[in-house]
């Protein structure tokens, strides 16, 4: 089957790491007999310089139409000065409301060569291998009513609303039993269920599913001692599920306990297991146009689009096999470079995969 994956390189350092990723795409077809049919689109800035939106018409389109989409980073200093509603983010929040995207997997995974790189010390994190599943179109950040009034007294009063349907939770929570199902097989749920009424339903409905994965060691925690327990022994977690403000905090730890956001992949993805792919990072403007750019988020967001949307688990472990090949050969992009390995740019780091994916085929 021919897969059709939308490119979307997005702003600053997004075209130079996706152009990695499409070499790496075009070694898969040569050596191993991927089928790939391939169309790029704008999003963000560049779409904004010549659409006026975001989120063109035409981008949607594509990107609707694809089986998985790959996305580089949008936004930049250029862009900050436009109202709200043409800022380059808005493209990046249209296009995954658009697609209901609604299940975010941010793997935290430290290679045992970068394990200096991390703030924690090497025997607490060497070896890491974590996913955060969070619930992305839901919860506080989307609740209503929201908003500010002013109160009889003349003081403002700003608030929120943490909602969750039973079908969200369920929904998000079978996808983590799924792919803790494929891992190894245990789930903690993360919820602060002590106080608040949306995380005791959202227990109840995690824990009523969980006879239905009996190879799923299911576990809960309160989220203040999850967070606790990320930097003190990170390495007790599998996979963690949980809402969308838990998970966006959570996540963003969890990524810093490998200390190198170059080496951060991610993925949302709908009902169907559609996806879209994309390095944690953002464009990263002081560094764009100088062929210094870590393209190994990028090219392991493709080996996660492998994984989950396009079932080629084993194409998605070549590729993960290289990267790690490559950096036992000791490359290293300025990111993540440290005395006495191989200090290469963008463009040579993304041959070196290349080449290492070559070899294994050989
Ligand atoms: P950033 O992630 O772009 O950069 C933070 C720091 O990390 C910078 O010093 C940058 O040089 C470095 N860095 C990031 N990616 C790297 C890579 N692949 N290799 C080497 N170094 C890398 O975050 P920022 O500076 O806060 O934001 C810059 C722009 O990106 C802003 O416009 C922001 O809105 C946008 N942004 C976009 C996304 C996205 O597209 N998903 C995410 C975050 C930020």
């Amino acid at each position: 089957m021919t897969a059709k994956i939308a490119i979307l390189p997005g702003d600053g350092i997004g075209p130079e790491i996706v152009a990695e990723a499409v070499k790496v795409i075009g070694c898969l077809c040569e050596h191993y007999g991927f089928q790939v049919e391939l169309e790029e689109a704008q999003i963000g800035g560049a779409a904004v310089d010549t659409s006026g939106e975001p989120l063109p018409e035409a981008t949607l389109r594509l990107a609707r139409q694809a089986d998985a989409i790959l996305l580089g980073a949008v936004g930049g200093p250029k862009w900050e000065i436009l109202e709200r509603r043409r800022r380059p983010e808005q493209g990046l929040l249209a296009i995954r409301s658009a697609l209901g995207l609604f299940g975010n997997l941010r793997p935290a995974i430290l290679y045992a060569e970068l394990a200096g790189a991390s703030t924690l010390r090497p025997e607490i994190v060497a070896g890491l291998d974590i996913l955060i599943v969070r619930e992305l179109t839901g919860g506080i950040y989307f609740g209503e009513p929201r908003g500010v009034r002013t109160l009889g007294t003349g003081e403002r009063e700003a608030y929120n609303t943490l909602v969750y349907r039973e079908s969200e939770i369920a929904r998000i929570a079978r996808l983590a039993f799924e792919i803790a199902g494929k891992r190894d097989g245990r789930l903690c749920s993360v919820d602060k269920a002590n106080v608040l009424e949306s995380s005791g339903l959202w227990r109840e409905v995690v824990t009523r599913l969980a006879p239905e994965y009996p190879q799923v060691e299911l576990s809960h925690l309160y989220v203040d001692n999850a967070a606790m327990q990320l930097v003190r022994a990170p390495k007790q977690f599998d996979v963690i599920v949980t809402g969308n403000l838990f998970g966006d905090i959570l996540s963003d730890c969890a990524a810093m306990l490998t200390g190198s956001i170059g080496m951060l992949p991610s993925a949302a993805l709908d009902e169907r297991g559609k996806g879209m792919y994309e390095p944690v990072h953002g464009s990263a403007p002081d560094i764009a146009g100088r062929d210094m750019a870590n393209p190994l988020a990028t090219i392991l967001s493709l080996a996660m689009m492998l994984r989950y949307s396009l079932n080629q688990a084993k194409l998605a472990e070549r590729v993960e096999s290289a990267v790690r090949r490559v950096l036992a050969e000791g490359y290293r992009t300025a990111d993540i470079h440290t005395v006495g390995t191989r200090r290469v740019g963008t463009r040579e780091m993304g041959d070196a995969i290349t080449s290492a994916l070559r070899a294994a085929a050989a």
